[in-house]
């Protein structure tokens, strides 16, 4: 059965929540991924700079996951995981992740997503501490713009005050501490990277201060911000917060969701770019590419050897999928073979180039952020002052709508804020295509806003 496009976007508006729903506007359904690009309903292609959502890090239509995805289907499509039984993919899979990720962590417990994952770090850190017998020890530490998610708990985590408004966050244990922005750092004067660094860890060992760091659990990070403006810390933030942790025996998560399988370049960031040597690392998304819904959070040997003394409660019923695993697994498999990492290396030099580029060309582009395939754009009235673009205006917004009309998907992430998170796979050829829609796209939000 064919539908029209018109019959399913009625469809949708009858009956379909959406992730942060737009209630007024339903515009795009998508039909078909191939490659760097993505088709709509009606057929019309696009440059897909958002990978779905940070996620189709190998890019669209992969035959060969189709394919691992019905083998292992039709072989065993599900079966539980629970207390003693266990299936071949997520065994091979778990090894696999262990064998790429610093070797400090020698365990995991598969999610099925970011959230799921940070939700079951805050079970494990409680319980890790409860079976060393520091019950007590259970304040998190996260920071303001962070994303981790959005289950009930996570909403908590997350540092995005619009998120939360209408419900009741969780302010007995979770706190949170500045947001890093290296562009707009929260504190007075002219600060170099150094002194703003200073600035954080100050804040930090004064919250473990006031909380006393017998009560403090663990420090919850992204290695970049993304959802929260892809905000990057000033250089040597994240080793001096560690450091600061592990003075006063507080655990040290990062939350890899984004950063991780490839689109900084590397597996797992954390060790590698910036000489962290987190507890526990959690990761989704690029997992599988997004081809089937997955996470991990992955934990050192010493809290393994802790809760190995206790029971292990944290329970999900599609934990350690086989079809996920076996996707997952081809997933790996192709970023490998397919050197994945090595092409974000490369192209991502030339992709920074020529978004400096169109800075020089729009002095309405004020910042260009973020790094290799995770980048943010902030839009402003004066380059110089960094005096941000009218706010009602919703710059972002603007532009992400032309930027659709011309063939290109950029999200906005706040009113002057955009997001470019593309497929991996991107050459030359979508670097220049995104560079040409990009400039005709800020050409006319200009105009239609002046
Ligand atoms: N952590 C980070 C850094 C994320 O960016 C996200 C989602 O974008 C999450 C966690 C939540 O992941 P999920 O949406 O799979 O629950």
């Amino acid at each position: 059965m064919n539908y029209t496009t018109q019959q399913l976007k009625k469809w949708d508006a009858e009956h379909l929540l959406h992730p942060y729903m737009n209630f007024e506007k339903f515009r795009n359904i998508i039909a078909k991924g191939e490659g760097a690009y993505i088709y709509d309903h009606d057929g019309k292609k696009y440059l897909d700079g958002v990978a779905g959502l940070w996620c189709v890090n190998i890019g669209h239509g992969r035959k060969e996951l189709g394919e691992v995805m019905q083998k292992q289907t039709e072989k065993l499509g599900y079966y539980s995981s629970f207390v003693s039984f266990a299936n071949e993919p997520s065994i091979l899979l778990a090894q696999k992740i262990m064998a790429l990720a610093p070797k400090n962590l020698t365990h995991l417990y598969f999610t099925t997503g970011g959230s799921e994952a940070n939700d079951a770090t805050i079970r494990i850190v409680h319980n890790y501490n409860f079976l060393r017998k520091m019950p007590y020890k259970k304040h998190i530490i996260s920071r303001k713009q962070a994303y981790h998610g959005m289950t009930y708990l996570t909403a908590s985590l997350t540092g995005l005050p619009s998120n939360n408004e209408n419900y009741h966050t969780i302010t007995d244990f979770i706190h949170h501490l500045s947001c890093p922005s290296s562009y707009r750092p929260p504190m007075d004067g002219e600060l170099t990277p150094k002194e703003q660094v200073n600035f954080y860890v100050t804040e930090l060992e004064k919250k473990i201060h006031q909380l006393g760091a017998h009560n403090v659990a663990a420090f919850i990070a992204e290695p970049i911000m993304g959802a929260g403006g892809v905000h990057v810390a000033p250089e040597g933030y994240h080793k001096k917060m560690w450091e600061v942790c592990k003075k006063h025996d507080i655990l040290y998560v990062s939350d890899e969701v984004v950063t991780g399988f490839c689109r900084l370049g590397e597996f797992f960031t954390t060790e590698k770019l910036y000489g962290v040597k987190a507890d526990i690392i959690n990761v989704a998304k690029g997992i599988t590419s997004g081809y089937f819904p997955m996470g991990a959070t992955l934990i050192s040997d010493e809290i393994y050897s802790t809760l190995k003394k206790g029971e292990f409660t944290t329970a999900f019923t599609y934990s350690a999928h086989p079809v996920g695993a076996a996707v997952a697994l081809k997933n790996i498999e192709i970023m490998e073979k397919e050197k994945i990492g090595e092409g974000v290396k490369t192209i991502s030099q030339k992709l920074w180039q020529r978004l400096k580029d169109l800075q020089k060309k729009h002095p309405v582009l004020g910042d260009v952020r973020g790094s290799h395939f995770m980048l943010g754009f902030e839009f402003v009235a004066d380059q110089k002052t960094k005096k941000p673009f009218p706010l009602e205006k919703k710059f972002s917004a603007k532009l992400s709508d032309f930027c659709f009309e011309n063939g290109l998907v950029i999200r906005p992430l706040s009113e002057n804020i955009n997001v470019l998170s593309p497929t991996l796979i991107w050459k030359e050829e979508q670097v220049e295509e995104l560079y040409k829609i990009l400039d005709l796209s800020i050409t006319q939000t200009l105009n239609a806003l002046a």
